[in-house]
């Protein structure tokens, strides 16, 4: 890297908040560098390629010091690449609150990017067993919204998480790479570790790349690392008030066995539902074989592990309380509280009754994960309205700004949230 080229944006990290900021700007015409950990290589569902993004532990997921683990995907497009591709919208009502109006921008994604309920062609078997269980039960269980090409999906595929070999998934590499085809500078395999900071402005970024160090310069600076990288390069700035009380979104999921399942795949989450007061989301949950084999022999289900076929699934995903700390060298502790175990067995009740009344037999909790972390660095606390932290030319793009509790999909509003930075910043470049 020529160290002397002074871009108007660095965006560390290309998830969907740092990628949609990306691709933005560079419609504006902003000369932009993105630098990225991870590599870029083809996501096509070969098992090489997926285990080279969710195989290394540290890089591809974080095991907190209770020994929750974490996912997240290390590669152009962060974790989308291993996403189910549920595009659940924003609430735009809560983030008023803050000050912060995304509906212009939710309505040009939706434009923009291939959003809406799977045709019913491509709803599979294992999604209507447990839509009409679900139903029968006087549950609202709706479709979700999905950033699917729905011309190009296949029933009978389980390729989401391993890398759609059709092209039909959207993720955020997809405007990773628009954003070069407009001109910008993609750099892979290059770990941001600080951002140097002169005269009370970000100058620029220090990375690893290759085993030596690089700098690189800008008139603003956007880390866009996700909720658990992010606040560890602000609390290096000096922004200590990052990494705290944050939430990571614990999800159970609920297995049991169907004896009139086909099997073979489909697409997961294709439906679910919310109970917004209790913090509490379920979704069906068909899981690529790998995973769920080794769920549910961590439970010690052997029989359910050798019968993926008739392997119904939900997940139940809930609204943890804000705690916890990400440390300055990127240790992450975090305790759930009594409130989000209860959140969480009563999304298990819930579906081990709607599997039940499926005919579901056999049927077991797996340990807690999590997806979604994020509120490390909050509107209203660590950045502004405009994402801006206390360096006036340093802003955030990510899960990690969300301002509470969480418990939703949350890639949608991250776009939204992108575009919108997006905007402040050409206002400010004119
Ligand atoms: C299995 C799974 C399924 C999911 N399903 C859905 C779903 O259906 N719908 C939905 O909306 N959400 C889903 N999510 C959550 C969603 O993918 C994440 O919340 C979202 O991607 C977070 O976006 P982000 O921009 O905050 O960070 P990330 O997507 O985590 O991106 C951060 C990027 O920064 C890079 N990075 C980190 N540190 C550095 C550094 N120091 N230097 C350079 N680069 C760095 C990373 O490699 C990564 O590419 C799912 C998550 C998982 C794990």
């Amino acid at each position: 890297m020529n160290t002397t080229t002074k871009f108007d944006t660095i965006v560390v990290g290309t998830g969907p908040g740092g990628s949609s900021v990306a691709s933005s700007l560079t419609r504006k015409g902003q000369k932009v560098l993105m630098l990225e950990w991870g590599n870029d290589t083809p996501f096509d569902g070969s098992k090489a390629g997926a285990l080279g993004i969710i195989g290394t532990p540290g890089k591809n997921y974080t095991i907190t010091s209770e020994g929750m683990i974490v996912g997240k995907g290390t590669t152009v497009g962060g974790s989308t690449s291993i996403f189910c591709a549920s595009a659940y919208p924003p609430p735009l009502t809560m983030f008023k609150k803050y000050g912060v109006d995304l509906q212009a921008e939710l309505d040009e994604t939706r434009k923009e990017l291939p959003i809406g309920k799977l045709k019913s062609e491509l709803v599979g078997p294992h999604a209507k067993i447990i839509a009409d269980s679900a139903k029968k039960l006087g549950h609202n269980w709706d479709q979700l919204d999905k950033f699917i090409y729905q011309d190009k999906c296949r029933l009978g595929c389980f390729m989401c998480f391993t890398g759609c070999p059709h092209g039909a998934k959207w993720t955020a590499r997809n405007y990773a790479h628009d954003a070069v085809a407009n001109g910008a500078t993609l750099i892979t395999h290059a770990k941001v570790l600080e951002i140097i900071i002169e005269n009370n402005t970000a100058q620029g970024v220090k990375y690893s790349h290759h085993g030596s160090i690089e700098t690189a310069h800008a008139k603003n600076i956007i880390i866009a690392a996700g909720g658990l990288g992010t606040p560890v390069l602000l609390r290096k700035a000096g922004i200590k008030e990052a990494g705290k009380n944050f939430f990571v979104d614990p999800m159970v999921l609920a297995f049991g066995l169907i004896d009139q399942l086909p099997g073979g795949g489909e697409v997961p989450m294709t439906g679910g539902m919310h109970l917004a007061e209790d913090g509490i989301m379920l979704s069906d949950l068909p899981l690529y074989p790998l995973v769920y084999r080794l769920l549910a022999m961590q439970k010690l289900h052997f029989k359910n592990a050798f019968n993926h076929k008739q392997a119904a699934g939900i997940m139940v995903k809930a609204k943890d309380d804000l705690s916890g700390e990400v440390t300055d060298r990127g240790g992450v502790h975090k305790t759930l509280t009594e409130k989000d175990h209860w959140r969480l067995n009563t999304g298990y009740d819930l579906a081990k009754n709607i599997l039940e009344k499926a005919g579901a037999k056999n049927i077991f909790k797996t340990m807690i994960i999590a997806g979604h972390p994020g509120g490390t660095a909050k509107i209203g606390d660590v950045v502004d309205t405009n994402l801006m932290t206390r360096f006036n030319n340093l802003y955030v793009s990510d899960c990690s700004v969300i301002p509470e509790a969480w418990g939703l999909p949350p890639s949608l509003t991250l776009i939204t949230l992108g575009k919108r930075l997006a905007k402040h910043l050409d206002s400010k470049a004119v």
